[in-house]
């Protein structure tokens, strides 16, 4: 079965932080099944705002050293393969671009495939969700997506307010995805989406990551693979069958349900959701299918 995570932070976390301490080892990956999993260059912390681009070279850095030690590069999800790991590049954090269509092709060029438009940040594209505010995207910023567009590049919508999401879903030549978000019906973390914003990423075509923080899952931030599999379950019954995977957030997130410490863990999942009577070809959907099937309708 082919299983897709859609954002971890694990270059980051060796980059700026111990890299020991990563859970996104190729051992996990394989224990796992993990055929897919996407590394994020995030724009980092708001102690680096001023040195966004040094701080995803940093970690472009990083990724290099991977493939040095073994770790093969997808240039596409559609070149994962079951029972084999293979890692992609995202952006977090469009403020690495400067704003600048050339660096998003300098980026394009490195192999990243998604785009997370903003992080916790206003930049030249767009707003964060963590300050609401109505701005939408900036005329820079659809510069920058018409360019995404040519190249087949998504507009990751995690961490965009929502005024930015609606334009998205109106005005952008693609459907938009969210690599790592949760349902706002059942959590009402600021970052997760409404019962209409998953209405209308499936009505348009997108996808979205579930991503695997408690404080994302549960009002109490106390959350099992049984509350992971809720999210699921609300996603599915607003219609989002087929538009919903997996978007860990590992290296991002400092607590997990249990047994999903690490990507070795990510069965449990798909148990839970057998036991909850998901039909198999369901299941796989969610573990990677459907991601795939996703950037097929971007035209890859
Ligand atoms: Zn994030």
């Amino acid at each position: 079965m082919l299983i897709c995570d859609t954002h971890c932070d694990a270059l980051w976390q060796r980059a700026y932080h111990d890299p020991a301490d990563s859970v996104v080892t190729q051992d996990n990956l394989k224990k796992g099944g993990v055929s897919l999993q996407v590394l994020a260059l995030f724009s980092g912390t708001d102690r680096y705002a001023d040195e966004t681009y040094t701080v995803a070279m940093n970690e472009y850095r990083e990724f290099q050293k991977l493939r040095d030690e073994g770790w093969e590069q997808a240039l596409s999800p559609l070149e994962a393969e079951d029972g084999k790991v293979r890692v992609m590049l995202s952006i977090e954090g469009g403020e690495v671009m400067g704003g600048s269509v050339e660096r998003l092709h300098e980026f394009y060029g490195y192999g990243v495939r998604m785009i997370g438009l903003t992080w916790n940040r206003e930049n030249e594209i767009g707003c964060p969700a963590a300050d609401g505010g109505r701005q939408g995207i900036k005329p820079q910023g659809w510069a920058i997506l018409r360019e995404m567009e040519r190249l087949k590049l998504p507009a990751d919508t995690s961490h965009l307010n929502e005024a930015g999401f609606w334009d998205l879903i109106d005005r952008h030549g693609q459907p938009p995805m969210a690599s790592h978000s949760c349902a706002k019906h059942l959590c009402g973390h600021f970052r997760n989406l409404t019962d209409e914003q998953i209405r209308a990423m499936a009505a348009r075509g997108g996808w979205i990551g579930v991503n695997f923080c408690p404080a994302f899952l549960s009002e109490d931030k106390k959350a099992t693979v049984a509350t992971l599999c809720d999210h699921i379950d609300h996603m599915y019954q607003l219609g989002a069958e087929g538009h919903v995977g997996l978007g860990s957030d590992y290296d991002g997130i400092d607590t997990t349900p249990l047994g999903l410490e690490t990507p070795a863990g990510l069965p449990l999942i798909f148990e839970e959701l057998r036991r909850r009577g998901y039909p198999q070809q369901a299941i796989k959907g969610i573990a990677g299918k459907d991601f795939v099937a996703y950037y097929k309708r971007l035209g890859w």
